[in-house]
């Protein structure tokens, strides 16, 4: 790992956590403590064509996600404009008009997903945040859910989340967590790794801090599980078992946090 620079901190020493295949692995930057995928991997949001289907063959699941996102949230903000980054087919963006906000707003790169929110009625933007020339506090809210992970320059984008978000705005993000049972006992066959797109990976410890560090305040940070399902498979039924047990002891695979600006 010669000359590899990590491209948070600049730091340029790494320790192995864990081998993938043999191309790729997972290492920890020594000076920012952040995990990140080795080699650092190529990804075109633009490219993918069955993006959209997936969300429009998973429907029921997304909007359970969406509302309980929503649920999570809704006692600090549950009406004003609304940002959802990488918002996909637009089920956030229904469940957020539903739930009260009058200006749903959304950023999709990929072009068929983001005509398909289009077509409800929302407003979607279909270049990457630091393009799009927003006005300086607009959203009352903004969701960043499973994106910061595939974001390489990770200061830029909550530079300009935090240049549109209004001075007493709130934002919900959310990431899969590295540091957590189902990751050990999957080990490199965990869903969170998101090989070949993440970039990043991130635990209870990490995620705060990067955000701290960019100028927003922790509101609350929250350990849960990814919804593993039941099926035919005796080893799948233990999967799903174990981590619902992890999701309701705070050790499941997946962590989010509600933030405010920081005073500056
Ligand atoms: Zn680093």
């Amino acid at each position: 790992m010669q000359n590899e620079i990590c491209h948070y901190c600049n730091g340029g020493a790494f320790d192995p956590l864990l081998q993938i295949n043999n191309n790729t692995a997972i290492v920890k930057c020594r000076r920012c403590k952040l995990a990140r995928t080795y080699p650092y991997p190529q990804f075109n949001f633009e490219s993918q064509e069955k993006y959209s289907k997936f969300y429009l063959d998973n429907e029921q699941m997304f909007r359970m996600f969406a509302k309980s996102m929503l649920d999570a949230i809704k006692e600090y903000k549950c009406s004003g404009s609304f940002l959802d980054i990488g918002c996909a087919v637009g089920y956030v963006l229904d469940e957020a008009g539903e739930l009260g906000f009058d200006n749903t707003n959304g950023i999709e790169l990929n072009l068929d997903a983001a005509a398909i929110a289009k077509s409800k009625g929302h407003n979607v933007y279909t270049q990457p945040i630091e393009k799009l020339n927003l006005q300086n506090e607009k959203f009352d809210l903004i969701i960043f859910n499973h994106v910061l992970e595939h974001v390489l320059d990770m200061r830029l984008i909550l530079s300009e989340i935090k240049k549109v978000l209004k001075k007493d705005g709130i934002i919900y993000c959310g990431m899969p967590n590295y540091n957590s049972i189902m990751q050990k006992l999957l080990k490199k066959n965990w869903y969170g790794w998101g090989m070949p797109d993440h970039i990043w990976h991130f635990d209870k410890l990490t995620f705060p801090s990067v955000m701290e560090n960019n100028g927003f305040t922790s509101i609350k940070i929250v350990q849960n599980g990814m919804y593993y399902p039941y099926s035919r498979s005796l080893r799948k039924n233990t999967r799903a078992t174990i981590a619902r047990i992890a999701d309701k002891l705070g050790l499941g695979d997946q962590v989010y946090g509600v933030f405010s600006k920081a005073n500056s």
